[in-house]
């Protein structure tokens, strides 16, 4: 199973970093669009990192984002700018030309990730981004959540999976590289259905696929049902259970696919639920390399790895 690291080092030739950028988009199903109060799990909040708060420019955020990993002693030679908060093709496209042209003028940055709606994209959007990706790395990152359309419904997404699967397959057959992004343990879900997305999602283009277990957000609808009605909630996963998730969902997944993270890492401030992140008896929290470790020797334990069980359809 090859990390996302893995993958940058092959595309690149060296390790990269994701600068998340706040493109000041809004979201369909906040703005009145689709919705006001956006999907059940949502909260705005839990996107932006500090560096890309208070309007700066996008210049700004990306230089403000070297300084912050650097502080961390995270650097790289090379960056990626991730349009990550809200939907991040949802403008017309002369203001999306302008954020990411300006992104990508950033002598250190290399490429572009664009985190959004499978009902935010149309052809011209999709051409131009074809066109930029002759010249820069591109890929646009969708979110997924569901591949049941009862899920998509009572979430209130306001598409359907056949929504994602056709602009998953426009933005591939350009040659643009695709994300997804998938909840593990949205209510009303079975443990066998979600396992079985995997073999759905195989059946898309995708190039990498995040995984996250579902958080439940102050500030987000579920946070303010969960507060009022804990039990109506789906109870959290515990840490052995969600390892034995995503390892049959693993072996079902197809192997290409770069599994880019297993988790959701939410500040603890941000949550409702804080049942959803897993601790160390000592109350430590079981950090996301740690689980991708118990995740791989899972599958060495078993003696099988991503793909194992995938059926070529
Ligand atoms: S999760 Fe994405 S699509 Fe849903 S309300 Fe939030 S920003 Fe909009």
């Amino acid at each position: 199973m090859g990390s996302y690291a893995d993958y940058c080092r092959r595309l690149f030739g060296r390790p990269m970093l994701k600068l998340t950028i706040d493109g000041g988009f809004s979201c369909p199903n906040r703005d009145g669009t689709l919705g006001t109060e956006g999907c059940s799990y949502c909260c705005g909040e839990a996107f932006s990192p500090a560096y890309c708060r208070g309007g700066k420019s996008i210049t700004q955020q990306i230089d403000d984002g070297i300084r912050f990993h650097a502080s961390r002693r995270r650097s790289a030679t090379g960056y990626l700018a991730y349009f990550q908060s809200y939907s991040n093709t949802y403008a017309p496209l002369d203001i999306l030309r302008m954020r990411y042209e300006e992104a990508l003028a950033h002598p250190l940055v290399s490429g572009l990730v664009i985190g959004t709606r499978p009902d935010c994209v149309d052809e011209e959007k999709l051409d131009y981004l074809a066109s930029l990706s002759k010249q820069h790395y591109v890929m646009v990152e969708y979110g997924i959540e569901s591949c049941y359309d009862r899920t998509l419904a009572s979430i209130g997404r306001g598409h359907d999976y056949a929504c994602t699967c056709h602009a998953i397959q426009a933005t591939a057959r350009r040659g643009i590289a695709c994300g997804g992004h998938l909840i593990l343990g949205l209510p009303g879900e079975s443990l066998q259905e979600m396992v079985e997305e995997a073999s759905l999602l195989s059946l898309l283009p995708l190039t990498t696929l995040k995984l996250h277990q579902l958080q439940v957000l102050k500030g987000s609808q579920m946070g303010r049902q969960y507060l009022c009605h804990p039990g109506s909630l789906p109870p959290p996963f515990q840490l052995e259970q969600y390892i034995t998730l995503v390892c049959d969902f693993l072996e079902r997944l197809r192997p290409d696919i770069v599994v880019e993270r297993f988790a959701a890492s939410v500040p603890p401030s941000l949550l409702a639920d804080p049942a959803r992140s897993w601790r160390h008896p000592d109350g430590s929290h079981v950090k996301g390399s740690e689980l991708s470790r118990l995740i791989r020797a899972e599958l060495a334990r078993r003696g099988t790895s991503q793909g194992f069980l995938h059926i070529n359809k």
